[in-house]
């Protein structure tokens, strides 16, 4: 069974021997599987809605950052990640392994990050900081309320989403504990 500890899993070989588990475990139930999609599909829906704002106010206050937060370990994912994204049969994006976890991030571009908001690990998407969050309340009081209200069906859809599949992982106690 997964740990579901939040934890960046960097090492390649762990994280192909978890893909294949949680493949194993939602190929065991057709049911499940469509049910697991309609909700990471869902959850994208939500992502995808909240990402104009957010890039919008990244644009802002990004450029201005002497520390930015966007960092190797944070560009990794965790078992509630790929749950998500293998649900929506999608594929990771291609990583380079071996580097420094506080070097800046790979997928970090001039222009910000390479990898569609939606396949980024959720950290990603949650991490505001405080200048960012200032900004965006500040200057878009409407379109804030959206964000907000968008970023918590997210936040619920993931939630549902991890439950379902913990629901039939439990069925299959017999996996190893990653
Ligand atoms: S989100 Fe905040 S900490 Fe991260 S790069 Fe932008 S301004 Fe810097
Ligand atoms: S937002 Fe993109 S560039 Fe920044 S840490 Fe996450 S994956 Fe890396």
């Amino acid at each position: 069974m997964l740990k579901y500890d939040s934890e960046p899993i960097s090492d390649p070989q762990r994280l192909s021997q978890i893909i294949s588990y949680i493949r194993g475990i939602i190929a065991r139930d057709p049911f499940v599987a469509e049910l697991l999609y309609g909700k990471a599909m869902a959850l994208k829906v939500a992502i995808d809605s909240i990402d104009g704002f957010i890039q919008a106010c990244t644009a802002e206050v990004c450029p201005h950052c002497s520390n930015v937060c966007c960092i190797n370990r944070h560009g990794y994912y965790d078992d509630e990640d790929l749950i998500y994204i293998i649900s929506l049969g999608e594929t990771l994006p291609y990583y380079k392994t071996g580097l420094s976890e506080t070097d800046s991030c790979q997928f970090l571009r001039p222009t910000g990050c390479s990898v569609p908001r939606y396949l980024r690990p959720f950290r990603c998407n949650w991490y505001f900081c405080i200048p960012l969050i200032g900004f965006m309340r500040q200057r878009r009081g409407a379109e804030y309320r959206l964000f907000t209200s968008g970023m918590q069906e997210a936040i619920d859809l993931r939630a549902e989403l991890i439950e379902i599949f913990k629901a039939i992982e439990v069925k299959h106690p017999e996996g190893p504990m990653w």
